[in-house]
């Protein structure tokens, strides 16, 4: 068996970061098989919502994460599937046609309730005779069509308690009872469909094996597992992960765009510090950074996510996102960096040399203009600082300046002077960067080079 999983959006905004954990949890469970596919399922069939811009972003905002996918399928391509399935369960008596009103629907569940039942449909539709539905086709009401959920023995209005379990890869055993639920609806009046039956037809007819989505997902699942079943399709596994929520507990919306993976990589973040946040929080051991996938999924243990919901925090990104940069290697960074008009022969040095006090990689522009073009403010420093610059000019060491220059030239510049600690080294740093902090001078005295060392010193 080929394990195949899907990440199954519906293009209506660009995904977030809940969306990335579970198309993150996806990946990596293929890539833990041999042979693992990953394919990506839009699920487009609410034409008003769907654009093929999202679709196109979402594509680019997984690439970037480094996801792509073995095949790209949408639905509003496949209609015909979802035609003929619903054929199927129309001729079994499975799908039904119904006529209520939103708000008919409504008043009956507000009645249910003040009796204290749960607000569960009665199947009233069942009980419309081939007349009624003439009428109402006269009228030119059209129906929307729900599955007959297989809840009882023989009368469909003595619904049993009918028990659909099965062995959650994340929450362990699962159990859904038939009779507690309404039969869903499949196809609306306008013919659409919902999510339900096309994500069922899919599953079957693209071979998925394993089904890994949130945990809103968890009651759908037993009455997917029913028409599974009532179509003569392999029941997939299923697992369920906890849905990520803001830090005040909201869910996470991909029509609002908060959040988004186009907006944090505008914002500068690594897509690393993103998978290992969407995908850490809330499992076992602690949140850090992953230097890549690899290392995420040996990371991960399917069977101790923890159930309840998980905080995404921005200051948790923040975190480990300082700790990737602080970490990445020259080769990682070199291009942003040539971006930044660094001199190539000297974009690892510096990149090396100003990591470290970068957060974000776009913060080293502000290193370079300072290191290579003389880009910020003279500091106005008192006299006595003027004259040590002075004697800090005159001694500093012949030659090219490299790697032990700083030593060397503090060294003899204590012995010259007399001055140590602060006293030495913040004026030399003021006058050489223009603040009073940031990478070890030793690193960018190289950088700067002796020219601009000198007229800096000036
Ligand atoms: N389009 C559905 C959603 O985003 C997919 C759910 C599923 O994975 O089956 O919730």
């Amino acid at each position: 068996m080929t394990v195949t999983v899907r990440f199954a959006p519906s293009p209506t905004g660009r995904i977030h970061i809940g969306n990335l954990r579970t198309a993150l949890l996806n990946w990596l469970f293929a890539k833990r098989h041999p042979g693992g596919r990953f394919v990506l399922r839009f699920d487009d069939t609410d034409a008003e919502r769907s654009r093929r811009e999202y679709a196109d972003g979402i594509e680019t905002d997984l690439a970037w994460i480094g996801l792509r996918p073995d095949t790209v399928v949408r639905q509003s391509e496949r209609i015909g599937l979802y035609d003929a399935a619903a054929e199927r369960l129309r001729s079994a008596g499975l799908l039904y046609p119904c006529y209520e009103t939103p708000d008919e629907l409504d008043r009956r569940r507000k009645r249910l309730a003040a009796r204290g039942r749960p607000p569960v449909y009665g199947r009233e539709a069942l009980k419309l005779t081939e007349e009624d539905k003439a009428q109402f086709a006269a009228e030119g009401r059209k129906p929307h069509w729900r599955f007959l959920l297989p809840n009882f023995s023989t009368d469909p209005f003595a619904p049993e308690r009918t028990e659909v379990t099965w062995d959650d890869l994340m929450r362990g055993a699962q159990t859904v009872d038939l009779a507690s639920l309404s039969d869903p609806v499949l196809i609306r009046a306008d013919g659409s469909y919902l999510y339900t039956l096309p994500s069922i037809v899919d599953d079957g007819d693209l071979g998925i094996t394993h089904v890994i989505r949130g945990d809103d997902h968890v009651t759908n699942t037993g009455v997917q597992i029913a028409i599974f079943r009532a179509l003569g399709l392999p029941v997939p596994a299923f697992g369920h992960h906890n849905l990520l929520t803001t830090v005040s507990g909201e869910g996470l919306s991909k029509r609002s765009g908060a959040l988004s993976l186009a907006t944090l990589r505008e914002d500068g973040y690594e897509p690393m510090a993103l998978a290992s946040l969407a995908v850490l929080v809330g499992m076992p051991g602690a949140i850090e950074a992953m230097p890549d996938l690899d290392a995420l999924g040996a990371r991960l243990s399917f069977g101790e996510a923890s159930a309840g919901a998980s905080k995404f925090d921005p200051a948790e990104l923040d975190r480990l996102n300082a700790d990737l940069v602080h970490a990445m290697p020259a080769e990682a960074g070199r291009d942003r960096i040539l971006a930044m008009d660094v001199p190539d022969d000297a974009a690892d040095a510096f990149w090396l040399a100003v990591r470290g006090n970068c957060a974000k990689v776009a913060e080293a522009a502000a290193w370079a203009r300072i290191v290579f073009a003389d880009d910020f403010e003279r500091p106005d420093l008192p006299e006595e600082d003027r004259a040590f610059l002075a004697a800090a000019r005159a001694h500093l060491p012949d030659g090219p300046i490299g790697e032990s220059s700083w030593r060397d030239w503090t060294g003899a510049l204590k012995s010259a002077t007399g001055r140590k600690g602060k006293a030495l080294f913040m004026p030399l740093r003021l006058a050489l960067t223009g603040r009073d902090h940031g990478p070890e001078l030793a690193a960018l005295l190289p950088l700067i080079g002796r020219e601009r060392v000198l007229a800096r010193l000036a």
